[in-house]
Formats: C-alpha cells, structure tokens, sequence
C-alpha cells in the first residue's frame, strides 16, 4: 500500500520511514520548501528522562537512524534561580540529546528527510494537499491551541559546552530560560507559559540575568522562536478515519514542551497501525494517556511550588547518587498513585484559568482526553 502522510516534520518523517521499512510505499505532503522549515537552527533537547529506554535506541529499534543527524549527549546541567548561585545535576546517562532543528546542516528535521528519500520516501514540498487527502495528519501545533511560545537566538561561540536552566519567573514566565552551547554553536532562549505577551519582556531579562552569570561570546547571533500547543482529545488520534501523530495529535510534554520524542514514536506507530490494522487510538492511548497527565500533573506542580525548590531538589537528588536525578524525573513522568489522585485537580485548576481566559494550558484536551 502507499501511506500518504501530511506534513513532513519528526512525526511525519518517522511515519514515512516505517512505511518503507514495513515493506509499503510512502508519500509526504510537505506546505513547506523543505523540511525543518519551522526553525532556524534552534538547539533543543532530546529528552532521555520519560522512560528508561534510552531515547536513541528506542528510536533504532523503530527503524529511525540516529546517525544522520547531529545528537550532543549532555550529562550535567547547572540549575539556578538566579540570585543563589548554580546549583550543579550530575548523571550516569545522559539526560538529554542536543539536537538542531531547521534547514541547516545536521539537523534532525535534514537528517530524517535524507534517510526517508534514501529509503524511496517521495516527499511533495510546496504542497496544497490537505487532510482529507491523506492517511496520516501530522501537521504540527494546532494554531488556535497555542499555550506556550519560546523566543531567543542562535549563535557561533568559541565557549566551552555548557547547559544551564534558568527558573525565574521573570525570565521565563511559569516555565524556564535556557543557555546551551555545544561544539561552538549556542541557542539562548526563554519559554513563556500562559501569558504569552510576557515573552518579549522574559527574553530581556533572560539576557540580563545570563550575562551576568557568564562571560560568553555571541557571533553571528539568529533570532529564533516559536510556539507549542498540547491537545489530547478524544478525537486527538483518529479523526474521520485519520490517525493523527505527533503535536497534531495534541502529543507534547504539557509541563515543559518536550515533544520530539512523542512525535517520532507516535509517528511511527501510527504507519504500524495502519499497516497492521490495529486500532491505533487504543495503541495511542495505551502509550501516551498515562504520559500525558503526568505532564499535566507535573504543570500544576511546578507552578505551584516546585519551580522554586527545583534546584535545591535535583541538586541534592544527584548528591545521593548520579541515577537519583534521572529516578526523580521518571517519577514525574510515570503512571503513579499520586500522578492518578493529582490529576483532576491539575484538570480542575488549570481548567478554572482558561475559563478566566489567562491562559489555555491544554486542559480542554485534557478534558476530553478523558472521555
Ligand atoms: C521554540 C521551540 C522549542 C522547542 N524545544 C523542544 C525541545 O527542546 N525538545 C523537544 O522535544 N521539543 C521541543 N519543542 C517541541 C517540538 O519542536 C515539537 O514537539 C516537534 O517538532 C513536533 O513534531 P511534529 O512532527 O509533530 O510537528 P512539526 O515539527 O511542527 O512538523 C510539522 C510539519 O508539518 C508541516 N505542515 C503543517 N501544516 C501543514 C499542511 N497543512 N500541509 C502540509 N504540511 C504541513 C509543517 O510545515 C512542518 O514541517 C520545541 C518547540 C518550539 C516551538
């Protein structure tokens, strides 16, 4: 069979590749010139805490090669809330992935592309293809869901590979700012949650407060930025007949906007059903409902209280020992008791604020991600 597929970011590339690798025929439908069009050479994180299966290999094993494309695994990251100093998180596998994203050399978004056109993906660039004509959506951030946006620039540096997380409301409003250099190249960003007219002012301070922190060169800077959307409904799967993967899928860390990882693997397990006839929203839920309302849970938790004890907590954690760190964040993210009973209440409260029209933190999919 042929899998058509809209859009050609991270989950639309793995779809395509599982396609071929499964012995089908896939074709990509792509608005854009090329792929990775979204960004321009932004650093972002790979995230290696969700799960215990390390974030690389559960990519090999669905087919999807890590070596076309640029990965810096990062074992320390310094915290701070800026006025007490660095607090220093140390781990014995890596927490993360840099990874770039854009048109740009060694991007995931060019490497996914080259391996799926080797494989004999057809890609359609320029595409007006829509969602009727396809089997698989996996266009992105739902526009009229946006609920936190980034702002910040990319850089050349002679500094040493560093990442460091800066958790300050003014910085980087219910969410963090971030400083990452690694193999000379550096991305200085803020995340603004909820207010979103609070990024402009969060970026001057995130500047501020990042240089007077450290002495870092800046050539060449690129401003870079954009927006996230988390949306979970019952319809967030399987529409009309279409499985959805990926952030069209409403997949996204609803606490801190880590969504790469979901969207390669829902990706690929949206062609799996396809292929195999399974019932891909079960297969979805399955993987993902748990996930995500740990991330709604872990929203609640960092507004109202963790963000400020983060440092001091991660700190200790890897004082104990360098798994601790990694121990601690799973917890966050797994299928607990206290994820469970928290969960209506984070539901609740977040609810209450987009009703009160501050802020669209995901709930109404999380509500009806409950159905
Ligand atoms: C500034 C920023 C920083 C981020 N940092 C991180 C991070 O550090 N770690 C992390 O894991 N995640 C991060 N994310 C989130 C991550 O980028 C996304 O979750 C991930 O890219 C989602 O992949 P996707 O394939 O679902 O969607 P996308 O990457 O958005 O790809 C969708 C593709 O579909 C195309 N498209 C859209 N509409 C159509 C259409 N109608 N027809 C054809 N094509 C269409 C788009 O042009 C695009 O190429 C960040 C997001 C932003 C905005």
């Amino acid at each position: 069979m042929e899998v058509k597929i809209l859009g050609a970011g991270p989950a639309g590339l793995s779809a395509a590749i599982t396609a071929v690798r499964r012995g089908n025929e896939a074709v990509v439908y792509e608005r854009r010139a090329d792929c990775g069009g979204r960004f321009k050479g932004d650093l972002q994180g790979l995230e290696n805490w969700s799960s215990k299966i390390d974030v690389l290999e559960e990519f090999e094993s669905r087919g999807i090669r890590t070596s076309g494309f640029y990965t810096a695994p990062f074992r320390e990251l310094l915290l701070t809330e800026g006025r007490r100093g660095l607090r220093r998180v140390e781990t014995s596998r890596p927490m993360f992935y840099l990874v770039k994203r854009g048109i740009v050399e060694g991007s995931i978004d060019q490497g996914l592309k080259k391996q799926a056109i080797e494989m004999g993906v057809r890609i359609e660039f320029n595409s007006c293809k829509t969602e009727k004509d396809v089997d698989i959506v996996a266009t992105g951030p739902r526009r009229e869901r946006i609920v936190a946006v980034d702002k910040g620039i990319v850089f050349s540096t002679s500094t040493e590979d560093i990442a460091v997380a800066l958790i300050n409301d003014k910085a980087a409003y219910k969410a963090y700012a971030y400083l990452l250099v690694t193999g000379g190249y550096g991305c200085m960003c803020t995340v603004v949650f909820g207010d979103l007219k609070k990024l402009d002012e969060s970026f001057e301070e995130t500047v501020r407060a990042f240089g007077g922190m450290f002495r870092f060169e800046v050539k060449n800077p690129v401003p870079v930025g954009g927006s996230a959307s988390f949306y979970m409904g019952a319809d967030g799967f399987v529409r009309n007949g279409r499985f959805y993967a990926g952030e069209a899928a409403g997949l996204q860390d609803a606490a801190f906007g880590f969504g790469i990882r979901s969207a390669v693997i829902s990706g690929s397990m949206a062609t799996e059903s396809l292929i195999d006839g399974k019932d891909y929203k079960k297969e979805a839920r399955g993987k993902y409902m748990r996930y995500m309302e740990a991330t709604f849970t872990l929203r609640l938790l960092w507004e109202h209280g963790l963000a400020r004890i983060y440092p001091d907590l991660y700190n200790a954690a890897g004082k104990i020992n360098k798994e601790m760190p990694l121990w601690l964040s799973g917890l966050f993210y797994r299928d607990t008791l206290i994820n469970r009973g928290l969960f209506p209440l984070a539901q609740r409260i977040l609810g209450d604020r987009r009703e009160e029209g501050r802020s669209a933190t995901g709930v109404e999919g999380s509500k009806a991600f409950m159905e």
